[in-house]
């Protein structure tokens, strides 16, 4: 199995996402093609909808390096407070940054490749690739949450990246 980045607005980015019930051997094998696209990219998170699995499986790895990822199946949130906004890029959407408001801290639940419940308080940094990847399983993108400022100075770059999709599938 080789899986590559899926650039938006491919609809599989857009339509949300089936939990996973079962750790196959099929799964793994995703998992693992998600780790080596997620460090070939240099990324902190990765969202299965990304590498083309609508599936709620997502990578979160605050630090950048290969061995802290976390494997995350199902999450949820389950409280949220305060906000914070910062900078945000996605790998879906190469070169375009933006500033996202997001919640400072969060509760979630999720469970593990051994379908392991956890539940844990998160904040800051982590908090926000968390929610940024939970929102790719709904089909959500962080463009639609980037502050209109932000948003208006990545317009074209919007424009140009639709423009190449529409022109990959013609
Ligand atoms: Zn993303």
């Amino acid at each position: 199995m080789k899986l590559d980045i899926v650039l938006w607005p491919d609809p599989v980015l857009l339509g949300g996402t089936d939990p996973v019930t079962e750790v196959d051997d099929e799964l793994r094998a995703i998992v693992g093609e998600m780790r080596r696209v997620l460090f070939e990219q240099r990324g902190v998170g990765l969202a299965a909808p990304q590498v083309g699995i609508a599936k709620r499986l997502m990578l979160v790895c605050e630090s950048g390096n290969p061995g802290d990822e976390t494997v995350v199946l199902n999450p949820e949130i389950a409280e949220v407070s305060g906000s914070e906004v910062g900078e945000e890029g996605c790998l879906s959407f190469p070169g375009i940054y933006g500033h996202v408001p997001r919640a400072l801290t969060i509760r979630v639940r999720y469970q593990d490749l051994d379908l392991r419940e956890h539940e844990m308080t998160l904040t800051g940094f982590v908090a926000r690739i968390f929610q940024h990847e939970l929102d790719h399983l709904n089909g959500d993108v962080f463009i639609d949450k980037m502050e209109p400022d932000s948003r208006a100075k990545v317009e074209d770059q919007i424009a140009e990246l639709k423009a190449r999709y529409t022109e990959s599938t013609a």
